[in-house]
């Protein structure tokens, strides 16, 4: 039976990209070898290793920009100080939107001052703070473009005279923004770039080498672009599969051609949210994210129904996360829009029920 992968990450990847990927850890380029067992050092894995990173910057429209881009370990959660221990000196800004900016802010509060310019925790990070002012001496301005949890997303961004940090974890590659804008992006692969194990990490050069600390080799970006993100072995299967999503995504069109498909896939499933009696959603209407729809039922007595029915489709991954409850379909890149439309049915179906 078909399953329909909603889950909010590790999540679905497009099934072209598991054959590839499977036939890699047999034979990996007609090497004979598994890419399992290859050197990180061979001259097959470091091609993956620049491809992936070029590709990434070509995606972005970051390419002769001064960029690099990084394949890290570590997940994004290592981000949260890295980036504090690279770029902190003395003071910096944080929008607080949800539990992994929360967490940003800890790490960050390591390292020096944390001004928080907005929170939307008042209201259970169900809505994007707005009209907030970034001070002028702070190091940087960090956020976090889509807030996986709650299911809301930043539709426009701050103009800051200081460089703007983001974490995409759960938005990177899924619609168009002005990349140019940010200094430096970080992104768990997890969710539209490929297994977990590597996170994306794009920087701005010249942003570096201005804090006073010294900074653990393995943790400064300085010492990862000098050996062109090969300092120690990188998380090599994580990032091969990465770079073959990015590839599948370049041949849909790239992120101009997904993000068409990526808002037929929301405003499908948020009409039915908004029409269904048996349905309300979680977040402001106009902070509500393309990639993680969060929303409750209006009677709990249906639970037990509409779960079965969900199970009845074959429909993955739906449960809120567990520090909000309800239900949450994310749709990331490789979901189709097919696979929201049996949930949308579900949905209607238990409306005739009840
Ligand atoms: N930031 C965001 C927006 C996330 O959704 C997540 C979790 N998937 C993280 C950070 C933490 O990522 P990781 O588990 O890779 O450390």
């Amino acid at each position: 039976m078909k399953k329909h992968n909603f889950s909010a990450g590790p999540c679905i990847l497009p099934q072209e990209v598991f054959q590839e990927a499977s036939q890699a850890v047999i034979n990996f380029n007609n090497t004979g070898l598994s890419i399992l067992e290859i050197s990180h050092r061979s001259k097959e894995f470091v091609a993956v290793m620049e491809d992936a990173r070029q590709l990434a910057l070509e995606l972005l429209g970051l390419e002769g920009k001064g960029y690099k881009a990084l394949f890290l370990q570590g997940g994004a959660s290592m981000e949260f100080l890295m980036v504090a221990y690279n770029l902190l000196e003395k003071k910096a800004a944080y929008l607080n939107t949800g539990t992994w900016s929360s967490k940003a802010i800890k790490e960050a509060k390591l390292f020096g001052e944390v001004n928080v310019v907005a929170s939307s925790e008042d209201k259970k990070y169900n809505y994007i703070p707005k009209g907030y002012m970034i001070p002028t001496d702070v190091d940087y301005f960090h956020c976090t473009s889509n807030n996986t949890i709650f299911g809301t997303q930043m539709k426009v961004f701050p103009t800051t005279p200081k460089p703007m940090v983001c974490d995409m974890s759960s938005d990177i590659f899924s619609r168009v923004l002005d990349f140019s804008k940010f200094d430096l992006i970080y992104a768990g692969a997890q969710k539209n770039m490929g297994p977990a194990g590597t996170t994306l990490v794009i920087v701005k050069e010249d942003l570096l080498g201005k804090v006073t600390r010294q900074i653990p080799s393995m943790l400064d970006y300085k010492v990862h672009i000098e050996k062109d993100s090969m300092f120690n072995t990188p998380a090599v299967y994580p990032v091969y599969v990465s770079y073959l999503t990015l590839k599948w995504l370049k041949a849909q069109g790239g992120i101009k051609a997904i993000e068409e498909k990526n808002e037929k896939k929301a405003a499908l499933l948020y009409s039915e949210i908004d029409i269904n009696p048996c349905f309300k959603g979680y977040t402001a209407t106009e902070d509500r994210s393309i990639m993680n729809a969060t929303f409750n039922l209006t009677d709990e007595s249906l639970k037990e129904d509409f779960e079965a029915m969900l199970k009845e489709a074959g429909i993955n991954g739906l449960n809120g996360h567990r520090s909000v409850g309800g239900y949450r379909a994310s749709m990331y890149n490789a979901l189709s829009l097919e696979s929201v439309q049996v949930l949308v049915d579900v949905m209607s179906d238990l409306e005739r029920k009840a």
